[in-house]
């Protein structure tokens, strides 16, 4: 897919409030740090459009951004970060799961994880959750250049295999990807268009 258009739409923490255009919707999520807003900034190649948050936890609204004019790229709030109040983080929780269960028009969210890194529980219980309300989601592995190329398929399938040793029957849909060498780009961008021309 080429991105021919991407434009910020509206930040908000009410499921009622986001846009109501009936476009199918993709949303982002993560632990913060995992580095979603250079993976959102890479897929739409705009330097600066979701803000690399410096300060963790920072960016808690779920974003829109209109991309080609026919799809919304939602960038939601990174969670498990420790520096925010138990109250804040039942707030987070709330609208982010309430914009799981009431949001019609997404298709499908992407959870991202560092390729270092072993399933972390915080993930996991996401994950898990997702599937129990059957909420379909593709995992994107993030930072692959931090590993030696050929540790990458392997520390992904690992991960993947201990999903399979786990809770899941089948592993979900997957990219690996490193925003710094613009890798997965192409794939992630295809997953989406094919869907949309679905
Ligand atoms: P967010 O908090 O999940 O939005 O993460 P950011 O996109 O702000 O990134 C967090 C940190 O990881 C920043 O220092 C980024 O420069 C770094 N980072 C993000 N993506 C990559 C990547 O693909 N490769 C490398 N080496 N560093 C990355």
């Amino acid at each position: 897919m080429k991105i021919t258009s991407a434009e910020f739409v509206m930040s908000n923490s009410n499921v009622a409030k986001c846009p109501n255009e009936p476009l199918p919707e993709y949303a982002f999520i993560g632990r913060s740090n995992v580095g979603k807003s250079s993976l959102i900034n890479m897929l739409v190649d705009r330097k600066g459009l979701a803000k690399t948050s410096g300060r963790p936890g920072k960016t808690q609204l779920i974003n829109h951004f209109r991309i080609n004019k026919n799809w919304f790229l939602v960038d939601l709030p990174g969670y498990g970060y420790a520096r925010v109040s138990k109250k804040d983080k039942k707030t987070f929780q709330k609208y982010i799961t309430e914009y799981f269960l009431k949001r019609k028009q997404l298709v499908s969210g992407f959870v991202l994880v560092d390729i270092r890194h072993d399933p972390q529980p915080v993930d996991l219980e996401f994950m898990e959750w997702l599937g129990v309300n059957q909420i379909p989601f593709a995992i994107v592995f993030t930072k692959a250049d931090k590993l030696k190329p050929n540790l990458v398929e392997k520390q992904a399938n690992a991960y993947l295999q201990k999903l399979l040793d786990g809770v899941w029957e089948e592993v979900p849909p997957h990219f690996i990807t490193s925003s710094s060498q613009h890798m997965g780009r192409e794939e992630l961008l295809n997953y989406i268009g094919d869907i949309n021309q679905e």
